[in-house]
């Protein structure tokens, strides 16, 4: 599907505003994530073929002949093979003072084939990404395209857009980005804020979690020592006393820290005593904690209960949680800009905790609302779209 044919299903009555026209256009180029597998995709598989949805190679081509068209300067940053983050730059005409820096991502989860036919329905764009984040791609790309050919723009401060790889399983863009050396005074990461400017949002550590025992006959259980049992001791102290001591720990914005046991498995059939079992922990960090302070914390209430586990970490890169000063000067002008007087938190993680802990101060903020994303009725408020774009160009415009 390209990007050309999706313009024929919009209803061609109905006058499409720049953004919006991008938007139909980047859903119409999948570009789901590779590390989830399609509807389809063991056929996919079977045939070795790179199933046609997968990647943000098409979504950033397309970014990328819209912004050197609009005159911007282009350029491509390696990530994984064949996975590269876009990156579009409006320089000042005179020396660069500071640099913004726009990221939303350019992956999306997976769908149906259905949902990368934007349908346009009461004022709603759908379509798989619509909110999260091709509408914070499509607002952030045709502000700064406007911008370039606006006749008066910032003197000394450099925009840079970068549409980032692989926010939803890894975040190999942003932190690529960030091990690189770019630099930046303020991060706009696009994520689906219903545009408020958001500060904060908790971190996300998974563990795994072990129990040993020792194997016997189900007839002689008094042989063995049950590796189930010790667990379901562990899960009920987690889900119990240390779900109850999180929930004093609050932050002003975000609320408390939590615990969840997701996943458990042990043992191999009824009549033997099982000698292990596994359980995956989420612990969701607030600004302040640490991982590693959040894992030992674990392992000293386990071993004041005498039970004993051991702990390992469970993610391929940590996600540690976003808290930006609100009164930093570019954050209070873009709460200016916005109409907002207080900041705000989100509950989920995204590219923006990876770009602060690389130095560069990072805030939140898009259209569309996080209810809808990941959903399987995606959508998009076009009026939000729109406004999204305005207030980006408004804050753009403002500065030096
Ligand atoms: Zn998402």
């Amino acid at each position: 599907m390209s990007g050309g044919n999706c313009l024929k299903l919009v209803p061609s009555s109905n006058r499409m505003t720049r953004t919006e026209k991008l938007l139909a256009e980047l859903i119409a180029l999948p570009s789901v994530n590779p590390a989830f597998a399609p509807s389809d995709g063991a056929s996919a598989r079977q045939t070795r073929q790179p199933h046609p949805f997968m990647g943000e190679q098409s979504v950033a081509d397309f970014c990328a002949a819209t912004a050197a068209s609009a005159g911007l300067e282009v350029e491509f940053q390696k990530v994984l093979p064949g996975r590269f983050n876009f990156i579009a730059r409006l320089r000042p005409q005179n020396k660069i003072k500071q640099t913004i820096l726009l990221a939303p991502h350019l992956d999306t989860v997976g769908a149906d084939g259905t949902k990368f036919i934007p349908q346009r329905r009461n004022g709603r764009l759908y379509g798989r990404g619509a909110c999260d984040t091709k509408g914070s791609v499509a607002a952030m790309l045709s502000a700064l395209c406007e911008l370039a050919n606006a006749k008066s723009r910032p003197l000394e401060t450099e925009i840079v857009f970068v549409g980032l790889i692989d926010e939803e399983h890894a975040q190999a863009g942003s932190r690529a980005l960030a091990k690189s050396r770019f630099k930046a005074d303020l991060a706009i990461v696009g994520e689906p804020t219903k545009l408020q400017v958001v500060i904060a949002h908790k971190g996300s550590l998974w563990l795994e979690v072990e129990t040993h025992g020792k194997a016997a006959h189900g007839a002689t259980p008094q042989f063995g020592r049950n590796a189930v049992h010790e667990m379901a001791r562990i899960v009920d102290l987690l889900e119990t006393d240390y779900a109850a001591q999180l929930r004093r720990r609050k932050h002003p914005l975000l609320g408390a820290a939590t615990v969840n046991v997701g996943t458990i498995s042990g043992g191999t059939q009824p009549n033997i005593v099982p000698d292990s079992c596994k359980i995956t922990v989420d612990r969701r960090t607030v600004p302040g904690e640490t991982d590693a302070g959040a894992r030992r914390e674990i392992a000293a209430l386990l071993r004041a209960r005498k039970l004993s586990a051991k702990i390992s970490s469970a993610k391929l890169a940590p996600a540690v949680p976003l808290e930006t000063n609100h009164k930093l000067p570019l954050v209070r002008r873009f709460m200016k800009c916005v109409g907002q007087t207080k900041p705000r938190g989100v509950d989920f993680f995204c590219d923006a905790a990876v770009l602060s802990a690389g130095g560069i101060p990072s805030v939140v903020f898009g259209p569309g609302d996080i209810a809808q994303a990941h959903t399987a009725d995606e959508w998009i408020s076009l009026a939000e779209l729109e406004r999204g774009k305005d207030l980006i160009l408004k804050f753009l415009k403002s500065l030096p």
